[in-house]
């Protein structure tokens, strides 16, 4: 599924390649509309290079974390309803 974007101008740039024309992420496959707007996702429009726009690293690790965390709860949800 292709990145929803939203494009604007980041100060900083894309941490890679140094072009400044960003686009945030409004949905992701792996975050929904929810993920991306947590992790302040961000794309480069020149290199496509996602990173988090806070912080200007990788948002990889930061899309692990999420994973883990909503895989833990709907986990936990589904024996909780199960188990009522
Ligand atoms: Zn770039």
């Amino acid at each position: 599924m292709q990145d929803q974007l939203n494009e604007f101008s980041n100060e900083s740039g894309c941490p890679k390649c140094g072009n400044k024309t960003v686009s945030k992420v409004k949905y992701t496959w792996w975050g929904g509309v929810l993920g991306p707007r947590m992790l302040n996702h961000t794309k480069c429009d020149s290199c496509g290079y996602t990173f988090n726009s806070k912080t200007g690293k990788s948002n990889t690790p930061g899309i692990i974390i999420y994973s883990v965390v909503i895989f833990v709860i709907a986990f936990a949800l589904y024996f909780f309803i199960r188990n009522r």
